[in-house]
């Protein structure tokens, strides 16, 4: 099946042609700076052929519109007619409590995701711009939503609840949703392919360590506790976001900064992380280079990552009374050696073990690639992400039983 594979932000829009008869991808391309010029991207795989072009794109239906007419193309495309893009799967960045699995999209599913409004503002309203250009561009193709916060509905009440006045769980629904979770469902699903275990008998961390990062504990194949919360600010230090601290910060920054709640928010999320501490970048490379040349605080930046992600690994082995596996993807997960390396030293005591050299030449070119030693108790694992390979087999599935 042809499944036309869409990430829609608010001024820009990424998609994929996927064949899902082989898994592979037949188009990409972006439509970026939406509403204010426009540009198009395109890209035929089988011959690397480029087209790009400024365009006008008032919104996105002008945007799919355009994104159309290239997979159409006698010169660039890789259609002949629009019925043979068969089906339409969205990332969606929060279904909030709505949705624990992937859905057709339907007037009950738009009036439940303009109720995850709220808990993603910026990411839900421009997945709805996305549905509704799809929708008059291609009315009759079914489409799909493939939320990030699903895989994460599993989790049990008391780690998913805050501590605050129940009054504001119920009224708000604040309490935590985690993200990524399409990359942590791909890589948990690849490594229980792996583990010679049924699998309920699993036990599994995986660590998406990218821009944003989050860890899972995945346990018999579900989630039962994420790094990321109520928003993707929790959890480890990121690129730019601090990741956990005393929420007394908070108002102590609002205070001593001047900073109302909007201005602290911003701050939280773009002025911290790698970014605040090293002060060199959130770039991971810019990091690696600057401790080079002998940036304390670029080196300092990557041991409070590394340490980080240890006390994570050593929670949720206790959360899941063990642990058979940690598998690191995204950017810095399948490329970053030193965070890993950082990540994975003084844990004798689960009886982890990992080959120092082979993880030092590990990149995410490299593929699956086993970084445990033959001795570790524990399976060590870069696995590269693919969440939108998820996107493309989630939409085929749902399409075809209709
Ligand atoms: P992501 O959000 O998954 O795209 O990850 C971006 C992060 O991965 C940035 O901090 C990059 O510096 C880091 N990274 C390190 N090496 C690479 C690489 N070879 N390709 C892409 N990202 C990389």
């Amino acid at each position: 099946m042809n499944v036309l594979v869409v990430n829609a932000g608010s001024s820009s829009l990424k998609y994929q042609l996927f064949d899902t008869s082989n898994d592979t991808v037949v188009a990409k391309g972006l439509c970026d700076r939406i509403g204010i010029d426009g540009t198009l991207e395109h890209k035929r795989l089988a011959d690397g052929k480029v087209y790009s072009a400024q365009v006008k794109m008032d919104n996105h239906s002008q945007a799919l519109k355009y994104l159309v007419e290239a997979l159409l193309d006698k010169d660039h495309g890789c259609v002949s007619s629009m019925s043979d893009i068969e089906a339409i799967g969205h990332r969606v960045v929060h279904g909030g409590a709505y949705f624990s699995e992937s859905v057709l999209v339907t007037e009950d599913v738009l009036a439940k995701l303009e109720l995850c409004r709220d808990l993603a503002p910026l990411h839900t309203g421009a997945h709805i711009m996305g549905i509704q250009g799809c929708l008059d561009v291609m009315p009759n193709t079914p489409q799909v939503l493939v939320f990030d916060t699903a895989f994460h509905q599993t989790m049990p009440k008391e780690a998913y609840m805050y501590a605050l006045d129940y009054d504001v769980y119920e009224k708000y629904a604040v309490r935590r949703y985690g993200a990524h979770g399409t990359s942590h469902r791909y890589v948990a699903g690849e490594m229980l392919k792996l583990l010679d275990k049924p699998v309920e008998e699993t036990k599994i961390i995986t660590c998406h360590l990218g821009n944003g990062s989050s860890i899972s504990a995945v346990k018999g194949g579900k989630v039962i506790d994420t790094s990321m919360g109520f928003t993707p600010l929790a959890g480890v230090m990121m690129g730019t976001r601090c990741g956990d601290m005393d929420p007394a910060i908070v108002p102590f920054l609002m205070q001593k900064l001047d900073l109302n709640p909007d201005e602290v928010n911003t701050y939280m999320n773009k002025k911290c992380g790698f970014l605040g501490i090293s002060g060199v970048s959130s770039d991971c490379r810019d990091i690696e280079a600057a401790i080079a040349q002998g940036n304390e605080r670029a080196a300092l930046s990557i041991k409070m990552l590394g340490y980080q992600i240890r006390k994570y690994i050593g929670s949720y082995t206790a959360a899941m009374d063990g642990v058979d596996a940690i598998v690191f993807t995204a950017g810095i997960g399948e490329n970053t050696a030193s965070v890993r390396a950082e990540a994975l030293r003084n844990l004798s005591y689960f009886g982890i073990e990992f080959d120092e050299e082979v993880n030092a030449a590990t990149k995410g070119r490299s593929g699956v690639t086993k970084l445990s030693t033959e001795n570790s108790k524990v399976a060590i694992y870069m696995i590269p992400t693919n969440e939108e390979l998820v996107i493309a087999r989630d939409t085929e599935a749902i399409v075809k039983a209709l």
